[in-house]
């Protein structure tokens, strides 16, 4: 008797283990990237989102800037807004954070009833707590008319001034690198490391040194992208071009450059966003491609939005 007990505990035990491994190994989803908005500055576009990404494994996403539209194109992709945990900001500039509140809003109005991480550069704490209070109206009329749970206790904010490791749990490890964009500071790219790819966004900014280190050796970089020759009919239509011009090519890079940094840290893929100008049908998908492409020996990819990459 004591022979057979034993054996069906080792049988169990070892169902148990096998059922336990291919757990372990089915919690380990690949991780997707999705592009959400790739146009670059404030202004409404037909042909293009403001700027936002969606990192998604383990039914866990991470995004990453809140960009106009950010709620209706992560719909549009087909993530469920409920399984929103993280949320990052570059930088505060309103292409990237004009509804970083209405994302966590509206996504709680769909049902959202979990823990909602925030990270970015001050005044990030403030401007979640000025939300909320904007909205407290229909927050609370929610709370008491749907029984919903309370908003505010679900989000915590964390506010970041300076490079290094953010934050890191069974999905990835997240890195933050100071990059160059004035008159914005700090602000910042980041780098998330997954157990099958690791993936950097840059953010805004001129070439980057700080860039080019969290970049290093990198499966895939989202840079954002300029067209030199084009700034000035972009700027063209308003009555502050000069200095409009100015600051544009002073914080941002051009696509030869995005590809020279992405060759310098040695990643496998570039993928160009942010693109300014979004809607110049001069600048052709060709010309974006093949200015990386002049300085970057790996795999180049025109960032569109909803692409999964
Ligand atoms: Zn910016």
């Amino acid at each position: 008797m004591p022979t057979i007990g034993r054996r069906g505990f080792l049988a169990t035990s070892i169902a148990a283990a096998a059922v336990a491994r291919s757990r372990s190994v089915s919690v380990q989803s690949p991780t997707r990237l999705i592009l959400l908005g790739t146009g670059g500055g404030p202004r409404p576009r037909k042909v293009s989102s403001a700027s936002a990404q969606v990192i998604v494994t383990n039914d866990a996403a991470y995004v990453i800037d809140c960009g106009d539209g950010v709620a209706r194109q992560l719909v549009l992709a087909g993530v469920r807004l409920t399984i929103i945990r993280h949320i990052f900001i570059t930088h505060q500039h309103s292409d990237h954070n004009a509804d970083y509140g209405n994302l966590i809003w509206l996504a709680w109005a769909a049902g959202l009833n979990t823990r909602v991480d925030t990270w970015g550069p001050p005044p990030l704490a403030k401007m979640t707590k000025l939300f909320f209070e904007m909205n407290a109206y229909d927050i609370d009329t929610r709370i008491s008319n749907e029984g919903r749970v309370p908003l505010v206790p679900l989000v915590h904010v964390h506010e970041i001034r300076d490079n290094g490791a953010v934050m890191s749990d069974d999905n990835v490890k997240v890195t933050a690198a100071l990059v160059d964009h004035p008159p914005v500071v700090p602000a910042f790219g980041y780098r998330f490391d997954a157990h099958d790819r690791s993936i950097v966004i840059s953010g805004d900014t001129a070439p980057s040194d700080n860039l080019v280190r969290l970049a290093r050796g990198a499966d895939v970089l989202v840079h954002s992208v300029m067209y030199p020759a084009a700034i000035d009919r972009l700027v063209g239509r308003v009555p502050n071009a000069a200095r409009l011009k100015e600051s544009i090519l002073a914080h941002q890079t051009s696509a030869e450059d995005a590809g020279r940094i992405a060759q310098a840290a040695g990643v496998k893929t570039l993928v160009l966003s942010h693109f300014v100008p979004a809607d110049d049908p001069q600048v052709t998908e060709r010309m974006w491609i093949e200015a990386a492409q002049s300085r970057f020996h790996g795999k180049v990819i025109l960032g569109r939005d909803l692409l999964e990459i």
